[in-house]
This record gives C-alpha cells, structure tokens and sequence, in this order.
C-alpha cells in the first residue's frame, strides 16, 4: 500500500495532501528557511495524531508539527521532508471555566480569538505577542513566545497548567493537572514547553487567565540616546515599578516609521520608550507620576497619553514596526532578517550601545526596538536579497549581536525560538545541559523523528 493511503485511512481522503502547490505553500514559515515536505496531513483529534505518529514512527518518517507558520526560526519548516503535520483545524476552545481561572483549548485556537471570547467574561490570557492575530496556541506553547506585556506576566510557560501531548510512538500522556500548582514529580509540562516540536505533539492545553486590569495609561519618555532609555529602564524597575508593557523604538525605528506615515504618534528622538501600566485608576496615575520622576534626569521628553484615543495611536504606530521595516531599502528587493536577544535588565544599556557600534562597524542601518522592559531586543536588518556582499555584512553582524548578547550573559532567542536558525548558538550558550538535552530528545524520541535539524538535539 503507497504511504498516503496509509494517512489517509486515518485522517481522511481531503485531509493529506501531496500536491506540489500545497507542498511549496507549507515549505517556509516567516523566516527565510526553506524545506518542502512530501505530506501535508491536517488531523481533526488527539487520536488521529497518535495514529499518524504511531505510523510514522515505525516507518521512520520525520513529522513536523505545525500551527500558523509564523515563526520566526524556521521552527515549523520540514527540513527532512517527510510529514508536515498541520493542526490548525484542531481549533476549539474546549471550556471557559472562570471559578478555576483556567481555559481548556485545542492547539490550533489562533491567539486573538481567545482574548476576544475571554474579554467578554472580564478575562484575559496575558502573553501578547505582535502575531496574535494569526499564530496559534499550540505554536506559542511550543516556543515559549510571549510578546509586550511578558514585563509584568511572564511568558507562556507560567500559563500552562496541563498539556495533553502524543510522544513519538504514539501513546499521549498529560503532563500536568488542573491545580494552580503541584509538586508531584518532574516538571514535564515545563519541559514540553519551548521544546518547538521535538519532543511531542501538544493536542490540548489547560492555560490559567487573568482578569482584565480596571484601568491603562501610558508614558512616552524619549532620549538623546538609546543608552540612556535602557539606564531610564533600569532604573525604573528597580524602582519597583513593574510596567505592563515597556517597549523601545530607536531612533532608525521612528525613522522607517515615519517614512511609512508621517502621522505617526511618537516622537523623533535617539530612542523612545513606551510604558504602559495596568491597574486600578489610582495605582495607574500613581506608577505613571513615579516613571516620570525616575526618568527625567535621563529624557529629552516625557507625555503621558491624555486619553485613550492617544493611547490607541501609540499602540498602532508600535503595531506598525513590522510593516514599516520595508521602508529601510525601498527601492531593492528587500529580506528583512530580525533577531531575538535576550540580556539580563542591568545590561540593557550596555546591549544597546554595542548594537550601535555592530551598526556602525559593518555599516548596516539596524532596527532596535522590542520588549527592552524584560531584557528582549529584536534588531532587525533589511538589505537587497540579490546583493551577495550586503548578505555576507548582515551574517556577520548577526553572528556579533547573538555573541554579545551571550558574551553579557543573555540569550540567543528571548521569545522566537531556536529553530533552524539558531542551533550553531546552542553550545556556547547552554554548555553541557545542551548534552542533558540531547539525552532528553534520544529518550522520549529514539528515531529522531520529530522535527528533525531543530533546537541543536
Ligand atoms: C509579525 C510577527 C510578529 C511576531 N511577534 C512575536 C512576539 O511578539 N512574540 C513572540 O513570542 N513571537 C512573535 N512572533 C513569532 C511567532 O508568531 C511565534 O513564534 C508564534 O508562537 C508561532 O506560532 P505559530 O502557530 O505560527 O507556530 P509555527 O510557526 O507553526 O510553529 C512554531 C514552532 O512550534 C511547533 N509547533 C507548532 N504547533 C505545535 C504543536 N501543537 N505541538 C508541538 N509543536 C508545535 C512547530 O513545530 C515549530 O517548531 C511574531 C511573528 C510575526 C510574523
């Protein structure tokens, strides 16, 4: 019997594919890593996955999970072909259960429409990355993402409270329970969280939710240099004053902001900083005086939004960085590539500064901007594809700004994963847990099937 008439004696006739179309439209996510799978397989429960992987498995076929395919590492690129295992149809949100604080969810529910069900019933799951219109549950889980409030929040990993996983041979376990908290053995939901596929398939999550704050006002403080918005950050937080979101926009930011429209809400300064904070009315007014007072000694300028009409403009000229990045070379055939650092909050300023001087030494115009609040930055450079040269100059900085980061003690990828594109970084920033991890990866998956060529195990 041919292989796709085993998968679709599983799943279904319509539900696996081949076709060179549908292949090519699977073969990248939103980095610029490439792999064509030979199937593409959409199951509908937790059952046809543990068929598909039981399948797999003994005929040794990699599978690659996959949910909305905008990672950013090449996360959910089938580097070894084989099965693309598409879960975006998996998309129920399962139980609201507002006494326990918790939400019961399929993978494929897209990020988004959680919040928008849960703000109905006073509620809210907090990671809130730039992508939550598209990506889905079971890819943010996957790679620990989070996004402008993990400041005050934390990331996913602190939601999830259960998954229901399919390991490799197919058999599903659950990793954790219903419990705000256990100490009942190993910390497996933990480990399945972040792990991008290669452990297990995730088919069901239990996530703690939040009530919606009263009250938001924000703070916009801007700099002479982005130096001195990374001291201002310091300084606040250990202030002991936790935003709900702190986000910075350097100066070649606002620039391509503007160039994508000259209406936009944020000043033109070396960089700015957005505070938010969440709260009651009082607590709100409150944290905003303290920032103002912390940050002036630093800042060329600081307005808090007068309303939230004001407010709103700020958030969507934020929304707009990923869009605008393609005013930096407008003329060429732009890529834009973006990274994901992570440092510890005291080297904020000095991560800034070296950004400048990786800027400066290979002569390429780079974004800052991002949750600088939790020590992430993403720098993003866009050059012309077809122009060799400009490659070889943006590898390189690059390969500077993720040994900086390592160099200060952070971390390659903050929110975006390892990937594809980061496995060369795993040794040096992870030493010898690197090989814990590879014994991990041979245990709970022998063959080596899922998502083959990814996190370095
Ligand atoms: C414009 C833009 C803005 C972004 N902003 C942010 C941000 O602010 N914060 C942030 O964290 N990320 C951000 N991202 C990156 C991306 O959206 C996240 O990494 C997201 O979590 C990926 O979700 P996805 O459903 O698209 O997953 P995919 O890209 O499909 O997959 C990502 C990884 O998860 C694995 N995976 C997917 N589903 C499962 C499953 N059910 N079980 C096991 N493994 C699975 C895949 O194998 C892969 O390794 C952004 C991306 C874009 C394009």
């Amino acid at each position: 019997m041919e292989l796709i008439t085993n998968l679709q004696e599983i799943v279904g006739i319509d539900s696996v594919s081949a076709s060179p179309m549908e292949l090519y439209c699977y073969s990248s996510d939103a980095s610029q890593i490439r792999g064509t799978p030979d199937y593409v397989v959409r199951p509908q429960d937790s059952e046809q996955v543990s068929k598909i992987l039981k399948f797999a498995n003994e005929h040794e076929i990699p599978v690659t999970a996959r949910g909305a395919g905008t990672g950013l590492a090449g996360g959910a690129v089938a580097l070894e072909g084989g099965i693309v295992l598409d879960l975006s149809g998996m998309d129920r949100i399962l139980d609201i259960d507002i006494n326990n604080l918790q939400v019961a969810v399929e993978p494929g529910v897209v990020h988004s429409k959680l919040n928008e069900v849960l703000k109905a019933e006073g509620f809210f799951f907090p990671p809130d990355p730039g992508s939550s219109a598209m990506c889905t549950l079971g890819g943010l889980i996957a790679n620990n993402g989070s996004g402008m409030r993990s400041v005050k929040y934390g990331t996913t990993r602190s939601y999830v409270l259960d998954l229901e996983v399919v390991l490799a041979d197919g058999s599903v376990i659950h990793t954790g329970s219903k419990t705000l908290k256990s100490s009942a053995g190993y910390d497996l939901t933990r480990l399945m969280v972040g792990s991008e596929g290669t452990l297990g398939v995730i088919t069901k999550a239990i996530l703690k939710i939040h009530p919606l704050p009263k009250a938001r006002t924000v703070v916009l403080a801007s700099f002479e240099t982005p130096e001195l918005a990374g001291e201002a950050v310091v300084k606040t937080l250990s202030e002991g004053v936790i935003p709900s979101a702190c986000e910075i926009l350097d100066r070649t930011t606002v620039e391509v902001l503007n160039s994508y429209d000259p209406n936009i809400a944020i000043p033109d300064a070396g960089a700015t900083i957005l505070f938010e904070f969440d709260g009651t009315k009082s607590s709100v007014v409150e944290e905003a005086e303290i920032v103002e007072a912390v940050c002036k000694p630093f800042a060329s300028g600081i307005r808090v939004a007068a309303d939230r009409k004001e407010m709103e403009e700020i958030w969507s000229a934020r929304r707009l960085v990923g869009a605008a990045i393609s005013r930096i070379n407008p003329n060429k055939t732009r890529v834009y590539v973006g990274e994901d650092v992570g440092v510890p909050i005291k080297e904020i300023p000095r991560m800034l500064k070296l950004v400048q001087s990786i800027s400066d030494e290979f002569d390429l115009p780079i974004m800052t901007y991002g949750h600088v609040g939790d020590g992430n930055l993403h720098t993003g450079m866009c050059i012309d594809m077809l122009d060799n040269e400009q490659w070889e100059r943006l590898n390189l900085a690059a390969d500077k700004i993720h040994k900086t980061a390592i160099m200060l003690d952070g971390t390659v990828s903050a929110e975006h994963g390892i990937g594809s594109a980061r496995c060369e970084y795993m040794r040096l920033e992870r030493g010898d847990a690197l090989d814990v991890m590879i014994l991990i990866k041979r245990a709970l998956d022998p063959k080596g099937i899922l998502n083959p060529g990814k996190l370095g195990v």
